[in-house]
């Protein structure tokens, strides 16, 4: 069950922004890849110890359920949808020679760095509300990427915000009274965690204070014996990415199994919180690492995700081929 139609590779977006083509291989129908599957498009609106109820009041019953929801979005409901989204954003990025991005988390970042990249001669300017870019890696780390950012003339304003409804003929305030020329902006500050719905549900009591999913370590939603949780959505103390994601998709997946074999708990496959790793794309050749307090930028790491995104082996890894035909 999902909200939208299509599957999308979520940390292709700020590169599909800036070259909607490539869009193309990182949003695809979930039918594509779940060839056998039944999918709902609807929103989850309640789970019951039986069933879940779609926003649009479907009950679907379940022996087992995985919670997935990493994060809550709005709009695109179908993939014309989203690539007409993009195209808007290319045509808003082309057409301005002043951007305005808020928030320079990972989403900020990343998008200004595309954009620094493939229009050089654009005025980018981030404006993050916190005291250092990219709160989640070290100090060391973010200094690189500010030094990286200011290279390439991407001004950058901290412990500052924008409250964008009061610009006015392009000149936006901040919070500090500095003002911003920008001919446009995108607002790119973190996506809530997708657990609203679960709020008055039998799940309420497994939600954490921030809103996580309280989970076991072989995945099961805490309390709960036929239901995981998986993802984003999680309190497994890590950083929160796709390929750990991933990982928690294989290791459910084989504990449910199990558990349809009458499998003993002790005998479910353990979960065992990654190590601390990060990787942030800077433009479609170079990238930012860090390994606990280790950092580098440039080519190397580059070379491990920016060219690609990972798009091709994620596709392969759901059985699709990694160029289109
Ligand atoms: C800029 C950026 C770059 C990143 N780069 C990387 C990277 O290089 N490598 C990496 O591994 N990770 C990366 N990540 C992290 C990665 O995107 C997330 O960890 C990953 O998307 C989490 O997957 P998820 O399935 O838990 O949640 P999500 O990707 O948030 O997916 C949740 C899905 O559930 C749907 N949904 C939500 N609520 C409901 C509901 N009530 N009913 C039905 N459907 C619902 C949503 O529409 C969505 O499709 C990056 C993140 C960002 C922001």
């Amino acid at each position: 069950m999902n909200r939208k139609e299509y599957f999308e590779i979520p940390w292709a977006a700020l590169r599909s922004m800036c070259d909607p083509s490539f869009a193309k291989r990182a949003v695809f129908s979930h039918s594509e890849y779940l060839p056998h599957g039944n999918v709902i498009t609807s929103a989850a609106a309640n789970i019951t110890d039986t069933e879940v109820v779609t926003a649009k009041g479907d009950k679907v019953a379940y022996d087992f359920a995985v919670i997935a929801t990493g994060h809550s979005e709005t709009g695109a409901y179908t993939k014309d949808e989203k690539f007409s989204q993009y195209q808007t954003d290319h045509q808003k990025i082309k057409s301005a020679s002043s951007i305005l991005i808020i928030g320079g988390g990972q989403t900020g970042v990343e998008l200004a760095a595309e954009i620094a990249v493939d229009y050089p001669d654009k005025k980018v300017t981030i404006v993050h509300r916190g005291s250092m870019l990219l709160e989640f890696i070290g100090e060391s780390a973010s200094n690189k990427v500010v030094h990286w950012l200011k290279s390439r003339k991407v001004e950058i304003i901290l412990g500052q915000s924008v409250d964008v409804n009061s610009a006015k003929d392009g000149v936006y305030k901040t919070s500090g009274g500095q003002t911003i020329d920008a001919e446009c902006h995108f607002i790119c500050i973190g996506k809530p965690i997708g657990s609203g719905w679960l709020k008055e549900t039998v799940l309420k009591g497994s939600l954490d204070i921030h809103g996580r999913l309280m989970v076991d370590s072989d995945l099961k939603v805490k309390g709960r014996s036929n239901v995981f949780g998986i993802g984003d959505i999680t309190d497994i103390p890590e950083l929160k990415l796709g390929y750990l994601a991933q990982r928690h998709a294989g290791i459910t997946a084989k504990n449910i199994r199990l558990l349809m074999k009458n499998a003993n708990d002790n005998n479910l496959n353990v979960y065992k919180p990654a190590l601390p790793l990060s990787l942030i794309a800077l433009g479609k050749k170079e990238a930012v690492a860090q390994f606990y307090c280790l950092s580098c930028i440039g080519r190397l790491p580059g070379m491990i995700k920016s060219g690609d995104l990972f798009v091709g082996r994620t596709r392969k890894q759901l059985g699709l081929l990694s160029e289109l035909q």
